[in-house]
C-alpha cells in the first residue's frame, strides 16, 4: 500500500532558471541579452545571499546573472575559486518542504534547514553539490 499523502506535490515540475555566476552584471547583461536576443527585464540585490541578480526570459525558462555585492558573498567565493560560468540550476516545485523532506529521506544534504526569501519572489533552498556530483540544485516555489 502506497501513502497517497501530497502524491501531486512530489518531484520536480521543470527547470525554472539557471544561474551563472559573472563578474559584472554590466558586462555579462549585455552578453547575454544579445546571446537570447531578449533584454534583462528585472534585477534585484538578494542581501542574505550578498548578491545582484539579473533575469533573462528563454521560452519556459530563465537565466539568472549573478553578481557578488561583496567579497563575502558564495558568488565572490565561487569565482575566486572556478571561474565565471555555471553556478547552479534551479528546478520549480509546487511544494518546497514536501521536496525538501523528499530529498532529505533519499539522503541528499540540504544547505538551510527551512525554506529561504530568494530572488523574485521565490522560496528557496539549495542542495549540496557533493551529493549531486558537483552541481548546486536550487528548489523554488513560485510565492505569485
Ligand atoms: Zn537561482
Amino acid at each position: 500500500m502506497y501513502a497517497v499523502i501530497n502524491l501531486q506535490y512530489l518531484g520536480m515540475d521543470k527547470i525554472e532558471h539557471i544561474g551563472i555566476a559573472v563578474n559584472s552584471i554590466a558586462q555579462a547583461g549585455n552578453i547575454y541579452e544579445k546571446l537570447l536576443g531578449t533584454p534583462i527585464y528585472k534585477t534585484e540585490d538578494v542581501a542574505s545571499e550578498s548578491v545582484k541578480t539579473a533575469f533573462l526570459q528563454c521560452g519556459p525558462n530563465k537565466i539568472e546573472l549573478l553578481e557578488a555585492l561583496n567579497d563575502d558573498s558564495p558568488i565572490a567565493k565561487f569565482i575566486a575559486k572556478r571561474g565565471e560560468g555555471v553556478h547552479h540550476i534551479a528546478f520549480e516545485v509546487k511544494d518546497i518542504r514536501v521536496e525538501m523532506a523528499r530529498l532529505k529521506g533519499e539522503g541528499f544534504v540540504l544547505l538551510n534547514d527551512e525554506p529561504k526569501q530568494g530572488a523574485d519572489n521565490k522560496l528557496v533552498c539549495f542542495v549540496h553539490p557533493k551529493g549531486v556530483n558537483g552541481v548546486l540544485v536550487e528548489l523554488c516555489e513560485s510565492l505569485v
